[in-house]
């Protein structure tokens, strides 16, 4: 019994995940951003998707949904949060819920900040975290729907999870996360070390992801906000809320 995932990349740097349940065969398919590379993976591999699985709104996430249901006539699922902006959902998710594939049991995160409906999916077997938008390596989604606070919590919940997780983010943003990291962090040995081995990956053209969710909880300055150094290093008062918000800003105007 095992969770697979399989990485596609689709549109310019979004990545879509393909999880299968080795036990029962089920796949879902996660955020597909275009048809198109996400169906040519499924049909090399003989895969039926029985599900589609959407963190958020945005097109670049839900623009294969159409195309993947007339084909394979998957469920999707998806906030409920949006479902309003998710044409098509026959299951809406929130806080708490569970997500069934297969024997596989993904568990959902609220996580409002890029988006105000916006959720994360834990598979616990698998140790793996799809975050969409939210979490990124090395960094996070732009602040387009929520609030400083709103995001800082929803941070809070992926970091509480085990250090082992393996993070499957919705865009390869790595090496220039990486940059505004070490912008704010210069001597921070783990993002250092992390850098050096991102940018030999990107020079092969190799993806950076998943990561691994103990490096971005020493690393990742977005999920640091409430280290006391990097408060102060940024110019903000101690108070994580505010640290957050003026690092996300300056990653905005990096
Ligand atoms: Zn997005
Ligand atoms: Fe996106």
């Amino acid at each position: 019994m095992a969770l697979e995932v399989e990485m596609v990349s689709a549109l310019s740097d979004n990545y879509v995940y393909l999880l299968r349940d080795t036990e029962t065969g089920v796949v879902a398919v996660i955020d597909p951003a275009e048809p198109d590379p996400v169906d040519k993976v499924l049909v090399a591999k003989q895969w039926k998707p029985s599900i589609i699985i959407n963190t958020h709104h945005h097109g670049d996430h839900i623009g294969g949904n159409e195309a993947l249901i007339a084909k394979y006539g998957c469920q999707l699922v998806g906030p409920k949060a949006e479902t309003h902006r998710i044409p098509g959902m026959n299951q809406t998710v929130s806080e708490g819920d569970q997500i069934k594939v297969g024997s596989q049991i993904g568990k959902v995160f609220e996580t409002p900040g890029h988006t105000k409906g916006h959720i994360s999916v834990y598979f616990p077997e698998g140790a793996a975290l799809f975050a969409g938008d939210t979490l990124f390596a090395l960094g996070c989604g732009r602040m387009f729907e929520g609030t400083p606070q709103e995001f800082w919590h929803s941070l809070l919940k992926l970091r509480a999870l085990p250090d082992d997780t393996l993070l499957y983010c919705g865009h390869e943003y790595t090496q220039s996360n990486a940059r505004f990291a070490l912008s704010v962090d210069p001597s921070n040995q783990t993002l250092l070390t992390l850098s050096e081995k991102i940018d030999e990956r990107r020079s092969k053209g190799l993806p950076t992801i998943p990561s691994r969710l103990g490096d971005e909880k020493i690393a990742n300055p977005f999920l640091r906000a409430d280290d006391k150094k990097l408060a102060v290093d940024v110019g903000a008062s101690e108070d994580p809320i505010h640290a957050f918000a003026v690092i996300r800003q300056l990653k905005d105007n990096f």
